[in-house]
């Protein structure tokens, strides 16, 4: 009986609920060793400018887990922040996409690569260092290396966000927020961040053509980026409805299925041989 359990402990009697509790706890334990057994990947999905130039690609995370097959990143980041594995993780995602930059650096592509970064992470002590080791070792530009960070990461503990960014800045790797629009959003911190670039998060994408609302969110985020000097990307692009009125918003920069999935390296590398991406 509930009333036996005591007030402290939470008892499951839904077996829909226990399923996904049963689910959880066996990812996370596969979790643990899918780094080492190398089950990680990284996609690469374009983005592209006002002409459909690729500029630059954002870096994501796909999971090969051997029996479920691929897993979304909605799914085991999470996880991977409440163990602390997204630290681990967190590195080899950098130390790969930089051994990926000098690659392709080589070969006169230079195309900045954007990759998202967990709040443990950033948290981490040592994480400037560590961004800086990763690409000397490497031996990269690092104007190549942009960091996505949220709004909820940043404001978490805006002071150490505004010193770890200041540092990493003055080295050259540049700054984008994520999913902007979808947290708590005040112009007073944005104006302290040496941020780079604002992301639109694509809820306001999608409906961008049936919602007036979201029309008129793009149109006030497109001009704060504007006047703080900063590019503002527009993710989830997927028609060319959307692409037409981003553009009449002002917005700049473009990623989205209408121009590419998120796809492995090999068929990223054939994707931008070609320069000119989708109909822009
Ligand atoms: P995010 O950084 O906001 O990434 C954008 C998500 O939108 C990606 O989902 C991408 O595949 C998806 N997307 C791109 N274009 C479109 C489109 O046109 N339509 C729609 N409907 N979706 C589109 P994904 O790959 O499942 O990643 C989900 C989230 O997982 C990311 O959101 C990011 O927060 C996190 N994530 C991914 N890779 C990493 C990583 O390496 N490290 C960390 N810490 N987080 C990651
Ligand atoms: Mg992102
Ligand atoms: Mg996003
Ligand atoms: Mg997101």
């Amino acid at each position: 009986h509930a009333k036996d359990a005591g007030r402290n402990v939470i008892r499951f009697f839904d077996p829909v609920m226990q399923t996904a509790i049963e689910n959880r706890a066996a990812l996370e334990n596969d979790l643990h060793t899918a780094l080492e057994e190398r089950q990680f990947e990284l996609f690469y999905q374009i983005q592209v400018d006002r002409d459909g130039r690729a500029e630059g690609a954002e870096v994501l995370l796909r999971w090969r887990h051997p029996q479920r097959g691929l897993v979304s990143p909605a799914q085991f980041i999470p996880l991977a922040e409440d163990t602390g594995l997204i630290v681990p993780i967190g590195e080899w995602v950098l130390d790969t996409v930089c051994a990926q930059i000098a690659k392709w650096q080589g070969e006169q592509r230079n195309l900045v690569i954007a990759v998202n970064v967990s709040a443990k992470q950033f948290r981490q002590s040592n994480f400037v260092e560590l961004v800086q080791q990763i690409i000397q070792r490497h031996q990269v530009s690092p104007a190549l290396l942009k960091l996505e960070l949220t709004e909820s990461l940043v404001l978490d503990n805006i002071q150490d966000t505004i010193d770890k960014m200041k540092v990493l800045k003055a080295f050259g790797v540049s700054f984008s927020m994520d999913d902007f629009g979808t947290g708590y959003s005040s112009l007073s911190y944005l104006k302290q961040l040496p941020l780079d670039q604002i992301k639109i998060d694509q809820s306001f994408v999608r409906d961008i053509a049936t919602d007036k609302t979201d029309l008129v969110m793009v149109k006030t985020i497109v001009d704060l980026g504007v006047n703080f000097e900063m590019d503002v990307i527009a993710e989830g692009v997927e028609s060319e409805v959307q692409l037409g009125l981003l553009k009449q918003c002002g917005c700049s920069r473009f990623q989205g299925y209408l121009f590419s999935k998120p796809v492995p390296v090999e068929a990223f590398e054939l994707l931008i041989k070609g320069d000119t991406v989708g109909q822009a």
